[in-house]
């Protein structure tokens, strides 16, 4: 086996030791007690595949189906295996080689024809935000019987019932604030370039008033991300190709996304594009936005919120990216604000990408947990840095319960700063 479509290198599988480590951590063997739901599970399905003792079938595929690609496996491995490139190899595999259902090749093409297309999004979005202020969600229930329709549901839950609309202009480089440091990108994305506009919005202002000049580029797309995370390689490679292309000559000193999801492909396209040098030195310029403002130091005036804020870390932030003190950091420096960690705060919340379009059980097992524990520390808001987990975690709490990305909170709290400054 040599890796990608014909599945994970035999070198890479044969560093798991099966030492056991990485199960306490996983939330589908945590669920289900069951060895195949498990890391070293799921590796030992593909060491069997390999060795030809089992074939790529519908137990083969379920059980890689069901991971989350939380990577909190990942953190707990002593022996460092690279669990994502196998998860990743492993899907690519299966979506080159296996025939599946004609249900599920529905759904995924559904997936893909529209989400990492914000031209094909938008429309859907501002539709379906619409449908449920009128109360479509009451019907929604009444098509959870699998296929494009229960994806349907399950997107409807997902959904705000507002859409944001103060996103930053495309094409435009918005000029520093305060003494300038240098010259950033922002990464807009598919999913949030659509959904968050007002996040993005916020890492323009937060980014302005530390001093960097922000280029918005236009005509950006998606960065593979999510095709990445689901086995849709070729998709993946041809999103990413696009993107580097579009934005290879831009002079800037660092990419920002604020979406971890995406923070994680993004610097990884070398995995994505072998041997291809722009697409490597692009994702050695990416930069989480929380990874980057730490690494700077924040400078500007921020003013007191006086907030009780549940932070819920994102696995592709903290797990894939490794990044989990930063975010804290900067959710700390607003004056006045508690910030607090949910119990069992690294167990994913079952956002993961597509999976809760398309593993909805588990992903409603996991929410509903996420969202109790955050309950619990009765906070004014819960904090994440990905998208996709404000929108699960949203989905599963009371209705009263604000969600914003930190970059937000930093925001608001500049605003307070300005607003006193007026008083
Ligand atoms: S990525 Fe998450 S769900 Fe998948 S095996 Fe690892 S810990 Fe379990
Ligand atoms: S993935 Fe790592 S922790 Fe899990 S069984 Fe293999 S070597 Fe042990």
């Amino acid at each position: 086996m040599s890796g990608g479509a014909t599945g994970p290198e035999r070198k890479l599988i044969d560093t798991c030791v099966h030492c056991g480590f990485c199960l306490p951590a996983c939330p589908t063997y945590q669920l289900s007690a069951n060895e195949a739901e498990s890391p070293r599970g799921r590796i030992d399905l593909m060491r069997r595949h390999s060795d030809g003792a089992i074939q790529l079938d519908s137990d083969f595929v379920g059980h890689i189906d069901s991971c989350l690609g939380c990577m909190a496996c990942v953190k707990a491995c002593p022996s460092g295996v690279d669990y994502e490139t196998l998860i990743v190899e492993a899907r690519s595999m299966i979506q080159s080689s296996f025939r599946r259902p004609g249900r599920q090749r529905l759904v995924r093409k559904a997936i893909f024809a529209v989400m990492p297309y914000p031209v094909r999004m938008r429309p859907l979005v501002r539709l379906g935000s619409l449908a449920k202020r009128l109360g479509a969600e009451r019907v929604a229930p009444r098509l959870s019987n699998g296929g494009v329709a229960a994806t349907f549901a399950s997107a409807l839950a997902l959904l705000p019932r507002m859409t944001s609309s103060s996103a930053p202009a495309r094409g435009r480089l918005y000029a520093a604030s305060s003494p300038r440091r240098g010259t950033v990108g922002l990464l807009t994305g598919c999913v949030s370039a659509v959904v968050f506009g007002s996040t993005e919005q916020a890492a323009v202002d937060v980014l302005r008033a530390e001093g960097f000049d922000v280029l918005v580029p236009a005509g950006q797309g998606c960065c593979g991300a999510l095709a990445e995370h689901s086995g849709e390689s070729p998709l993946a490679a041809r999103l990413a190709r696009k993107l580097v292309a579009r934005l290879d000559r831009e002079q800037v000193d660092a990419w920002i996304t604020t979406s971890a999801g995406c923070g994680s492909t993004l610097k990884s396209y070398d995995r994505l594009l072998p041997g291809e040098a722009s697409a490597a030195k692009f994702s050695g310029r990416v930069r989480d936005i929380h990874e980057f403002l730490h690494q700077q130091g924040l400078r500007a005036d921020y003013k007191p919120l006086g907030i009780r804020i549940a932070y819920h870390p994102a696995c592709h932030l903290a797990n894939a990216q490794g990044i989990v003190d930063e975010p804290l950091a900067l959710l700390r420096a607003i004056p006045g604000c508690e910030v607090l960690l949910p119990g069992q705060s690294g167990t994913c919340c079952g956002s993961a990408g597509i999976y809760n379009l398309i593993e909805p059980a588990t992903a409603e097992a996991l929410g509903t947990a996420k969202a109790s524990a955050i309950a619990e520390l009765r906070p004014d808001v819960v904090a994440a840095g990905n998208p996709g987990c404000l929108l699960q975690i949203a989905r599963y709490s009371d209705p009263g319960l604000a969600s914003a990305h930190p970059v937000e909170l930093l925001a608001r709290s500049l605003a307070a700063a300005t607003a006193s400054g007026e008083a």
